[in-house]
């Protein structure tokens, strides 16, 4: 069996990321990835547990030596996936990485056996009406994020699966079978 280095992407409030923290704690053989990042790190943060902390002068060498699989600027500040501890960790583990559908993508372009899963919502409406009743935006901040979930639900043909996560429990068991699936198979020998 190999080992899989896999992404979850999807758009934000479809819950990626507690479908990621209760896959690793179902699976001790899947390790999150750790991203570099140039912003400070907030209170109860630890450095090379939540992120690695670096100055901007370490990130720009970093991409110099083509130190990350992909990286982003989000908010004036740096993050990045970095090879050298995904591709240590694959060694032992199956490495997951949360990331957005463009850094997914990107990952793909430089390691090929990438297993690449979008997560989506039931349905768009759902969204949509969940970011309403919230009532914490405008309609027109509501609109400008149903945009982008639709432009990341645009790219869904270019990921090796798309999930929808209807229920959590039956999603991680999904993602579970994907990963078995992807362990089995020969890609990559
Ligand atoms: P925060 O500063 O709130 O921890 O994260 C800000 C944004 O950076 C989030 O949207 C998060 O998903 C994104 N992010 C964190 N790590 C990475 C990474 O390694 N690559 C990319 N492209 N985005 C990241």
């Amino acid at each position: 069996m190999r080992n899989v280095l896999f992404v979850l992407s999807g758009p934000s409030g479809v819950g990626k990321g507690t479908l990621a923290k209760l896959l690793v704690k179902r699976n001790p053989n899947i390790q999150l990835s750790i991203s570099c990042t140039t912003r400070k790190p907030r209170k109860n943060e630890i450095d090379g547990k939540d992120y690695f902390f670096i100055s901007k002068e370490s990130f720009n060498e970093k991409i110099s030596q083509d130190g990350f699989l992909e990286y982003s600027n989000h908010f004036d500040n740096f993050y990045g996936t970095p090879k050298d501890f995904v591709f240590s960790k694959l060694n032992d583990n199956d490495v997951l990485l949360e990331i957005d559908v463009n850094g997914g993508l990107e990952v793909k372009k430089s390691f090929r056996d990438t297993v690449l899963i979008m997560i989506l919502p039931p349905s768009l409406e759902e969204v949509r009406n969940r970011l309403i009743k919230r009532g914490t935006e405008s309609i027109e901040k509501i609109d400008s994020r149903m945009s982008r979930i639709e432009y990341e639900l645009s790219k869904q043909d270019q990921y090796d699966y798309a999930v929808i996560n209807d229920d959590l429990i039956k999603t991680v068991e999904r993602i579970e079978e994907i990963l078995l699936k992807e362990k089995h198979s020969n890609k990559g020998e």
